[in-house]
């Protein structure tokens, strides 16, 4: 299947060494998070999850959907998303984003986090090329090392991830 000139069927990173980062003999990508939080700030944005995901969320934070709901989202042109609070010398700080004194970021719901958090880097967006990928990687120092990915890995992952957006 064709789509913008690109073969779906064989992603650039369906290759071995696709990013010239890793062994010729590797086929995937690597991502480890390093917990640098970059991708839990920044600019504004939204967090989009799913009425499941959000139960998850209020089950681990001890509290009702409702009470979730209203402290927790807030309505975007995208749809309802987890709010962010603006913290200076970062930006806009997921409600979830915590960091520790060593400079470290966590996940205040990771263990419920969405999709959308959970699925990061392998986004559509990011996989379009192998400029987009090191486009993408600027920002994040996971990418390009640690765990390797298998492209079959990487294609549930992006599916999933494509997944929550529309929902
Ligand atoms: S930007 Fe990358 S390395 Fe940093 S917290 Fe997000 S996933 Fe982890």
């Amino acid at each position: 299947m064709m789509a913008g000139g690109r073969d779906l069927t064989k992603p650039w990173y369906n290759q071995k060494d696709p990013t010239g980062k890793t062994t010729t003999e590797e086929v995937g990508l690597r991502f480890t998070c390093t917990q640098c939080g970059n991708c839990c700030t920044g600019p504004t944005g939204y967090v989009k999850f799913t009425d499941k995901e959000a139960a998850a969320m209020a089950r681990d934070l001890g509290i009702t959907v409702d009470a979730f709901m209203a402290k927790y989202t807030h309505d975007t042109e995208a749809g309802q998303s987890l709010t962010e609070n603006y913290t200076r010398g970062f930006g806009y700080d997921c409600v979830f984003l915590v960091r520790d004194e060593n400079g470290k970021s966590g996940c205040s719901v990771y263990k419920s986090r969405p999709a959308q958090c959970r699925t990061w880097p392998f986004w559509e967006g990011n996989l379009y090329s192998k400029a987009a990928w090191e486009r993408a990687a600027k920002g994040c120092p996971g990418m390009n090392q640690g765990r390797l990915y298998a492209p079959e890995q990487i294609r549930i992952s992006c599916r999933k991830a494509t997944e929550s957006e529309s929902d």
